[in-house]
């Protein structure tokens, strides 16, 4: 049956709405219209300043009510799914939100610094034991660290695998064996080339002048760095000499010419590709690890400018290496044993520099065992890696915001001086684990919440009750607003409510409130949202056994959509469309016998043929549905159609919601580059020649505009887009992304996808993202008090002016990153206020508004500021900043301003806050010191240098990727977990106690895990006993080890129950089903392996750990001279 050109029926489908222009934007299409209110959700984002009573928005019906009959109290109506607040624990709370109670690990007083003594008990601060020893050890160490020097010399050097910004040289068009590579671009862009630095010595940390030191808040001192020696040619590759200059010029490499490296189109992890063929590895690194670093310093280079002598006297003198230094490095024939090649003779110990290991075991000591109780102003919650419970005191719990610092710098000046990022990471819908409590519901009836009258916040425990209670002073303005008759109540002799406990709006840091029809689009209250499956059937999707996968898990999972609460059924109604390069819609209306197709061939001007059977209740259409998805396979199991269409796809999605006057979600699985003649039609661009070149960011740009247009249309209608892609060659990511991006949907990538070893892992995200929570048509505007105010967001959204936040659909896994800047002096007293408010339509179709307070510490000290800083979600903001970055500027410009942002924080620190010391000693702010090497990580991520396995879709996938990431994402995407799964107990549920990210902790008679969020890997060396590879692989030796397998067999044995219990609950920890590779050591797939043993230097030219540290370094000093 076929249908074209059917003439439209019912609603005029592509034409606005009655009454839609109140809900759009005045200034929707991007140009500013200043003076014009905004009109969409009038009482939402409220009036301009100055407006003194909330007005309902334009065809409003209804105003609030200011007087008459009260509504029903709070906790009146609890629609299902919500706990009753009369459920709501508050013995405990005392006296509510302390507004500037001291911060906890505020230290209590300062104390002088007192040169030559050791400032703590090392005892408390395991992380100091390596090198916060006594005086005793400190010349022990002294003496084993000074003069080690790390520094590229030409004449010592030879060039195996460059230094730490060197990448390997480009040998040839292949990925050869010479032990260089043709990578030398992209280290082009790492920017200078690492001097020799050479090591000073560590000497016990010392604490902050006229500051106090608390164990929390020790600077870090890594072993002293002496002032690199200018080296010329440094290094055997790729970049020029730097003849004394601080910071080389863009570098000379030149763009990579025909770069051909690819590998076989199978079983790729998520975002990295084929490895290069195991031949190559042989001889990569033929020279003992880093040797271009570790040689000594050249003494016949003359000083560097700028530099001076480093003055711990340590300059020059030689030292062996490290006794049990185990030598590995990637290539390197020796795991963890000692080195049969010539060692390296000089090298900083690892064990010397910050870990992150230690670091994250540290705070899960530290903090694991007390809930996070959130009444105290300005409390650093626990690192994203520990496992904490959170008790809500009046402050947003950290799994919805966490901040880059919880104390703000009072002025400006401070601000810009440290250059420390004012940001949140915010997560408005995170899901809790089940011991804690979701957002209670507030229901204030038909007048809504309590707002102030002149910034529209919310009703929040900060807001300050006067006048016996008659009304209240907004924390964020200071506008006073009269409480309504229905909302008042007395205070107690403190100033409180007297209801205080019993409206979480007073007490709670997160809560919701019912919103009225105000809060509604066109002033109507939503229908239910409605899913519309949308399956490619052109030949590669038929023949790879994916459609008729994706049918057959439908008639499944159509029963599990979500739910309110404890309702029986779903609300949301379920919709079917086909697609190549027509679109095949099915009417599965319950009273059909079977479904009925229509086709529409003219995708120039998409409409939806039905209006009635379209979108269907899965209950009442049961058998029809089920008949549909038995037929799709069989229909099409012939076709010889390749050539696919997409935004046309998007365009039969919104115009069907648009027919249904809903919002939903468009569940699209699709195959290839959409070169069929339609709208949106796109053209194979991929080059990888641009790669380095000031062009480069147009791998990451759409081509074409009409996808942003299309974007902007979906998210009016609260039409959310996720994409499933099964790509066998480039598809455009960049661009077949940006409406799903913009809409605040989700891309899922299965890079050739193969039934056998992939449809676990899709089944699996598929299931997630249908049945997770979701919210839709969602509004999100961030309120803070007088001085500061949200400038910039990061993530998959839309905006169309410059404070609210709009998407079609935000589901619990999407996180919104939100920069501050200072428009005025902050106070220490009042400290600072966030106030997060989501308005968006709930699965069953309740409008409802989702609050997030949080109140932030201000300083006058910078000390205070850098006491008080979160690492995990600097980086999470740095490297969104930087992600987006590469949209507009060269790679290497970002990379550059990420290491100089990262240099004048620490620079500031060591001139501001740390004590007086040698200028050979890199100090750390303790809260700080993983800030290199996390930095380094995102420098030599995918994005910003990108190996030869990385395809172009796999970066603009991974870019998108990151942007919606939030803390513990990123921690575990940037720095994966290594855990030795032959050291786990298998008699106790804990994991294995993680290690450092770097080859040579590996050794060869062990198993590893590796994960980072999108992959697992299992590592197996080859000296592992028989036993244990029988037990885990089912096989009796290293070599039947199969590495296609992508789960691990079910066998019945401790070991094997205990390595697939840990993988499963870390696939249960993270938002996708993450890839299996097995990595046999010496196989070919172990190059995709050592890519994510970070603390290494990288294939692509990515510095190690050690070597990047020295960058940093060198990096300050020249800042501070
Ligand atoms: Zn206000």
């Amino acid at each position: 049956m076929s249908v074209n050109q059917q003439a439209h029926t019912g609603p005029p489908y592509g034409q606005p709405q009655p009454g839609y222009q109140g809900y759009q934007q005045p200034a929707y299409g991007g140009q500013s219209l200043p003076g014009v209110p905004q009109a969409q959700y009038g009482a939402y984002n409220g009036p301009v300043p100055g407006y003194q009573q909330p007005v309902p928005p334009q065809g409003s019906l209804r105003a609030p009510p200011t007087s008459g009959a009260p509504p029903p109290a709070s906790g009146a109506s609890h629609p299902s799914g919500h706990l009753a607040y009369s459920q709501f624990e508050h013995g405990d709370v005392q006296n509510g939100i302390p507004a500037s109670a001291a911060p906890m690990q505020r230290p209590p007083a300062s104390q002088p610094f007192l040169p030559g003594s050791a400032p703590t008990p090392v005892s408390q601060i395991p992380t100091f034991q390596q090198y916060g020893a006594p005086p005793a050890s400190v010349q022990q160490l002294r003496n084993h660290m000074a003069g080690m020097t790390i520094g590229g010399t030409a004449a010592s050097a030879p060039p195996p695998a460059g230094l730490g910004y060197a990448s390997v040289p480009p040998v040839s068009g292949s990925f050869s064996a010479t032990g260089s590579g043709l990578y030398t671009p992209y280290s082009a862009s790492q920017g200078p080339p690492l001097t020799s630095v050479s090591q000073g010595l560590p000497l016990a940390q010392p604490p902050f002048p006229g500051q106090t030191i608390s164990t929390q808040h020790l600077p870090t001192q890594v072993p002293g760095f002496t002032p690199p020696p200018p080296s010329t040619g440094v290094g055997p590759s790729s970049y020029p000499p730097t003849t004394g200059a601080p910071r080389p010029p863009a570098m000379p490499g030149p763009p990579l010419p025909g770069q051909t490296v690819a590998g076989p189109p199978s079983s790729q992890p998520n975002h990295v590709s084929s490895p290069p063929p195991p031949s190559t590895m042989a001889g990569l690194h033929p020279g003992p690890p880093m040797s271009g670093l570790h040689g000594p310093p050249p003494p016949t280079h003359p000083p560097q400018p700028g530099y001076q002598m480093q003055q711990n006297g340590s300059f020059g003198q030689m030292r062996g290496p490290p006794p049990n230094y185990g030598g590995a490095y990637p290539g390197a024939p020796n795991y963890g044993s000692p080195p049969g090649p010539p060692p390296p003779p000089k090298r900083l110990d690892p064990d010397s520099i910050p870990s992150p290991i230690q670091v994250i075991e540290d705070d899960r000591n530290n903090r694991g065992s007390e809930p996070f109780v959130t009444g105290v102003r300005g409390q650093v919650p626990p690192l994203v890696t520990t496992n904490f419970l959170v008790k809500d005191q009046g402050n947003a719990s950290p799994r919805y915001i966490r901040c880059t610092s919880y104390n703000i710098p009072c002025t400006s000046d401070m601000a810009k001086q440290s250059q420390v990022p004012l940001a949140a990471v915010i997560k408005p819908l995170a899901a809790l684990p089940p011991e804690e409590t979701v957002p209670y519901l507030v229901d204030h009836g038909e007048s809504g919440p309590v707002r102030c009258n002149r910034c529209k916040a919310y009703m929040c425990p900060f807001m300050q009750f006067i006048e016996g209670g008659r009304r209240f002073q907004c924390c964020f303005c200071s506008c006073v607003t009269e409480v309504p008759p229905h909302y008042f109540q007395h205070l107690d002799h403190t100033g409180k409510r007297v209801d205080f406990y019993d409206r979480p709006e007073l007490s709670l840091g997160s809560y919701e409130f019912l919103a009225t029809v105000d809060y509604c689009k066109n002033n109507k209250f939503p229908s239910p949202p409605a899913f519309i499956f949308m399956i490619d059937v052109s030949y590669n999707a038929v023949k790879s056994g994916l459609v008729r996968l994706i049918c057959e898990e439908l008639k499944s999972l159509l029963d599990y959509l979500p739910r309110e609460g404890n309702m029986e059924e779903s609300a949301i109604r379920v919709g079917f469309v086909t697609y190549n390069k027509v679109l095949h819609f099915y009417n599965v209306k319950s009273s059909l016998a079977q479904p009925q197709m229509m086709v529409v061939s003219d995708v120039a001007d998409m409409f939806v043929p039905l209006l009635d059977g379209f979108l269907v209740n899965v209950n009442e259409s049961r058998t029809v549905i089920a008949s549909l998805l038995d037929q799709i396979p069989e229909m099409f199991a012939d076709t010889r159609e390749t050539e696919t269409v997409f935004a046309p796809v998007i365009q039969a999605g919104l115009e069907a919601l648009k027919a249904a006057e809903c919002a939903g979600k468009l569940f699209i699985f699709h195959t290839s580059l959409p070169i069929a003649e339609a709208p949106g039609k796109l053209k194979n661009r991929d080059d990888r020649k641009l790669i380095n070149t000031d062009k480069e960011k147009t791998l990451f740009q759409p081509q074409t505009s009409f996808y942003n247009n299309l974007a902007k249309d979906c998210v009016a209608q609260g039409c959310c887009v996720d994409l499933f892609l099964f790509p066998n060659q480039y598809l455009d990511v960049a661009t077949l992304g940006v409406v799903p991006y913009q809409t605040g949907g989700s891309i899922f990538k299965y890079a050739y996808f193969q039934l056998e070893t992939d449809q676990y892992r899709f089944l699996n995200d598929l299931r997630r993202d249908v049945q997770k929570e979701v919210g839709f048509d969602a509004v999100m505007r961030v309120r803070t008090s007088t001085g500061i105010r949200a400038t910039d967001f990061f993530g998959a959204f839309y905006m169309s002016n410059t404070t609210d936040v709009e998407m079609a659909g935000l589901d619990c896994d999407k996180t919104i990153t939100v920069e501050f800047k200072h428009d005025d002096k902050l106070s220490e007293d009042s400290g600072a206020l966030l106030q997060c408010a989501l308005l968006y339509t709930s699965c069953a179709g309740q409008r409802r508004l989702r609050i997030h307070n949080l109140s932030l510490n201000c300083c006058t000290q910078l000390a205070d500021l850098y006491r008080n800083c979160e690492t995990d979600t600097l980086i999470n903001y740095l490297a969104k900043y930087a992600y987006r970055g590469v949209l507009s500027s060269p790679v290497k410009t970002v990379r550059d301003a990420l290491i100089n942002q990262c240099a004048q924080i620490l620079a500031c620190y060591r001139k501001n806050c740390a004590s007086p010391s040698s200028a050979g000693q890199l100090i750390l702010p303790e809260c700080m010191k993983l800030l290199p090497v996390y930095l380094n990580c995102v420098l030599k991520s995918d994005v910003l240098q990108p190996g030869p396995e990385v395809t172009t879709d796999d970066r603009a996938y991974v870019r998108q990727l990151v942007t919606s990431m939030d803390v513990a994402e990123t921690n575990v995407f940037f720095y994966p977990r290594l855990l030795p799964l032959t050291k786990a107990d298998v008699d106790s549920d804990s994991l294995p106690a993680a290690i450092r990210n770097s080859e040579e902790r590996l050794s060869k008679g062990d198993i590893y895990l590796l994960e980072n969020g999108l992959n697992i890997f299992v590592w197996v060396g080859v000296n592992v006993q028989q036993g244990l590879i029988q037990n885990l692989f089912g096989v009796s030796s290293f070599s039947q080890i199969s590495n296609a397998l992508s789960t691990l067999p079910v066998l019945e044995n401790p070991f094997s129950k205990k390595v697939r219990s840990i993988v499963d609950m870390l696939q249960g920890q993270r938002s996708r089903y993450m890839k299996l590779i097995i990595v046999k050591q010496e196989d070919k797939l172990e190059m995709l392996f050592k890519h994510f043993l970070v603390e290494d230097k990288s294939l692509s030219g990515g510095a190690s750990y050690v070597d990047f540290l020295c960058h940093m370094h060198k990096e300050i000093r020249q800042l501070l001279s």
